[in-house]
């Protein structure tokens, strides 16, 4: 028998919409482990602290084998020091392909043995983005069916 895969779900989650749920579910029926992982040394400008995406994750998330984490530095370095060598992404559009399959390639280049595995979610979450929420929310707009409960909450007052 061999060892129980671990697949990472890496990103900025920032903060988790109803499409990284869809992702999550679907990757925690292929996989007997989902780590999905909070990505800590962005470049971006996150609106939300990682200590207040993984508080709106642990709330949203109640899925057996799906765990939550943060990482900092490489994502090769810290599907080794997991012992995986699984990453799952999600693919909405074509627009999201050249920059998925630059990231899976380097990744590949940096440590030949990670697999990159792309997760599409349902038709209706293809349009839906962390950024487009955010947009929402500071304008004003009605984001409510966008994200899970937990997540609608901090954001309101984020953006009282
Ligand atoms: P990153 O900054 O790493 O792109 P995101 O949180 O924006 O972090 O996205 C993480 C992953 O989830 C990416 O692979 C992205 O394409 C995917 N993703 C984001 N929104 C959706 C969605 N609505 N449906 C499916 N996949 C999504």
């Amino acid at each position: 028998m061999k060892n129980e895969i671990i697949a990472v779900y890496p990103g900025s989650f920032d903060p988790l919409t109803k499409g990284h749920l869809d992702i999550i579910e679907k990757a925690s029926k292929i996989f007997p482990v989902v780590v999905v992982a909070v990505a800590n040394n962005y470049s971006k400008q996150n609106t939300f602290s990682v200590t207040e995406r993984l508080g709106m994750m642990k709330e949203s998330i109640k899925i057996k084998n799906v765990k939550i984490d943060s990482f900092s530095g490489l994502l090769v370095d810290y599907l080794d020091n997991i012992g995986s060598f699984v990453v799952i992404r999600g693919l909405r559009a074509l627009s999201d392909f050249e920059y998925e399959f630059q990231m899976a390639l380097m990744n590949r280049t940096l440590n030949n043995k990670i697999e990159t595995i792309f997760l599409m979610p349902d038709h209706k979450y293809t349009f839906l983005s962390s950024s487009m929420v955010r947009e929402i929310a500071s304008l004003g707009g009605n984001f409510k069916n966008f994200v899970p409960p937990a997540v609608y909450k901090t954001m309101k007052k984020k953006f009282k």
